[in-house]
């Protein structure tokens, strides 16, 4: 296996993002800057407190991605949940580009209902596909032009332009 072209495992900012503590007391989400040590509170309970939480700090560790990730979803509202599960795969290491493609196959993306599995991407004459479920089964969200977008192929993209800034 090429290494060059991996993406590291755990990335830089690794679990720390995910690493939210839920103050029963006060009931406010929490999330500690590694970096500075300063405790941020969202206050409220439920997924969409934890999920702004969440989005925030990764606003704070990891910017680019961060911004690459609003912007996207800027022009393709309907691949809101997809995005940022693809930045949450991308922050856990999961894609490995292909340093050369391997017929189709462009990248491999890890699996999380399989711990086991890969999912394959490929790029069969610029459409990019999933061999995931949700993909097959059409249940993944499409964009205006008829592009279908799973999660797998979100962080595949979004590793993409990181790529680009190396
Ligand atoms: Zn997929």
């Amino acid at each position: 296996m090429n290494r060059k072209h991996q993406f590291p495992t755990p990335s830089p900012t690794g679990d720390k993002m995910i690493d939210l503590n839920f103050d029963r007391k006060n009931k406010a989400y929490q999330w500690t800057d590694p970096t500075t040590g300063e405790i941020f509170n969202f206050p409220g309970s439920g997924p969409a407190v934890k999920s702004e939480a969440w989005r925030f700090a990764i606003s704070m560790l990891d910017p680019d991605i961060y911004q690459t990730a609003v912007s996207l979803i800027d022009r393709f509202p309907t691949l809101e949940r997809v995005v940022w599960r693809g930045v949450e795969r991308l922050l856990n290491g999961d894609v490995e580009i292909l340093a050369a493609p391997v017929g189709d196959v462009v990248a491999m993306v890890a699996s999380q209902s399989d711990v086991y599995g890969r999912h394959a991407i490929k790029n069969e004459d610029g459409y990019i596909t999933c061999d995931c479920y949700a993909f097959v089964n059409m249940e993944a969200p499409l964009t205006p032009n008829g592009r279908r977008v799973c999660s797998h192929i979100a962080a595949y993209r979004l590793a993409l332009t990181r790529e680009e800034r190396f």
